[in-house]
């Protein structure tokens, strides 16, 4: 029986990953944040809080997800390669598992409402879920031109019962919708922000890592059980980075295991890319110190690459410091790298996967070729979504 269960040693951080992390807030917001950092260190320790949660990930969300080895793949790779099957979640990702956790918090906290901004919209169709699960009002803001963009997740995220406000603001995509839903928290301070990925001030960078370590906290489980042994090297994509800590939060500490992280590369030069660890530099940036894509002066750049999920120019404080401390290894995947796993994975083992994922594959492909390792590579979603594209 493979027990799901958050990693309690998610819980040792306070917001600062060697030199990354904090809270670089407006003073407004000190109060608020310092508040929910509070809450969630008290629910967490609280047994009632934990078993909701966990019940609702194995009856609603489905987990734990499977750990498939997958036969084909490894036959043409040269490795043993499972994949951590995160795809099979209700929603089709792994932002279920953090928007059931922290709509609980939310919850327990006498919130009166969500807000959530969304990009091309799989967190806010999972913020969406678990509001209308767990029967809270939801308000998702999305730039205007990702409103059109997104057309079928606007509808699901409607039918689910949310309310999508369009951004006319700036470029009219994500990081309009992240000020305007900022601006929409702190006139609105007894609404709850739920967060999708592992960036941002403190404590989300922490609650997210809890809420997803639950995948590696499986996946070790299950390879111990299959294997009996740890795996040589595990891989995952890295957009803001959540889908990986998730992962890799279950063998930080087996140090024979070899951790590496795929960035989305978009042409695989910089500035057409959003590889942020492997072209940015260390700055403050959405509320967070981590790396970030700037310019020659320091400022910000919008990233560049073919996935929405992946097209963000910050990333979480805690792969920061992971690549810094050499614990982890961070490689630009390219678009054409990502597409061709994509098909392949399709063709070899029946299951497309997001096209975010594929990068992690693409990487896993090109690191283990003929390697006769045994790794773990997480399938973060599936690939519905990026049928309709011309690739
Ligand atoms: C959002 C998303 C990602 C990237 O986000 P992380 O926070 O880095 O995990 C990766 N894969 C899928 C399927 C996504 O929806």
């Amino acid at each position: 029986m493979i027990e799901v269960k958050p990693n309690p040693s998610m819980l040792v951080h306070h917001g600062s990953y060697g030199e990354y992390g904090g809270a670089y807030i407006p003073p407004v917001l000190e109060k608020q944040l310092q508040q929910l950092a509070d809450f969630f260190d008290s629910e967490t320790q609280k047994e009632d809080f934990n078993s909701e949660f966990i019940q609702l990930l194995k009856n609603y969300v489905g987990r734990p997800s499977a750990l498939f080895h997958a036969k084909n793949l490894s036959e043409h790779v040269g490795s043993k390669i499972y994949l951590k099957r995160e795809d099979l979640n209700h929603t089709g990702s792994h932002k279920i598992n953090n928007c059931i956790g922290q709509i609980l918090l939310a919850k327990r906290m006498g919130a009166r409402e969500i807000i959530a901004e969304t990009g091309a919209g799989q967190h806010g169709v999972a913020a969406a879920t678990a509001a209308a699960l767990l029967n809270i009002p939801c308000k998702v803001f999305m730039g205007a031109i990702d409103v059109e963009r997104q057309a079928l997740n606007v509808r699901r995220m409607r039918l689910l019962g949310a309310e999508v406000i369009p951004t006319e603001l700036g470029s009219k995509t994500l990081k309009d919708a992240v000020d305007a839903a900022l601006g929409y928290y702190i006139e609105n301070p007894t609404s709850f922000y739920l967060l999708g990925s592992h960036v941002g001030p403190h404590p989300y960078p922490k609650m997210v890592g809890y809420f997803q370590s639950v995948i590696g906290q499986e996946a070790r489980q299950q390879i111990l059980e299959f294997e009996g042994r740890l795996p040589d090297s595990i891989f995952a994509s890295v957009g803001g980075g959540s889908n990986a800590i998730g992962l890799f939060s279950g063998f930080l500490e087996d140090t024979s295991v070899a951790i590496h992280g795929a960035e989305g590369g978009g042409d695989g030069t910089y500035p057409n890319t959003a590889a942020t660890l492997s072209f940015g530099k260390p700055t403050v940036f959405q509320g967070t110190r981590s790396y970030c894509l700037v310019d020659d002066k320091g400022e910000p750049i919008p990233s560049k690459s073919i996935a929405a999920g992946l097209d963000y120019p910050g990333i979480s404080p805690q792969h920061a410091y992971l690549k810094d401390t050499n614990r982890a290894q961070y490689y630009p995947v390219t678009d054409q790298e990502a597409i061709d796993a994509y098909k392949l994975l399709s063709r070899l083992e029946g299951i497309t996967t997001a096209i975010e994922s594929a990068h992690a594959v693409a990487l896993a492909i090109k690191l283990l070729k003929d390697k006769n390792e045994l790794a773990i590579v997480n399938v973060s979603g599936r690939g519905d979504k990026d049928v309709e594209r011309e690739m």
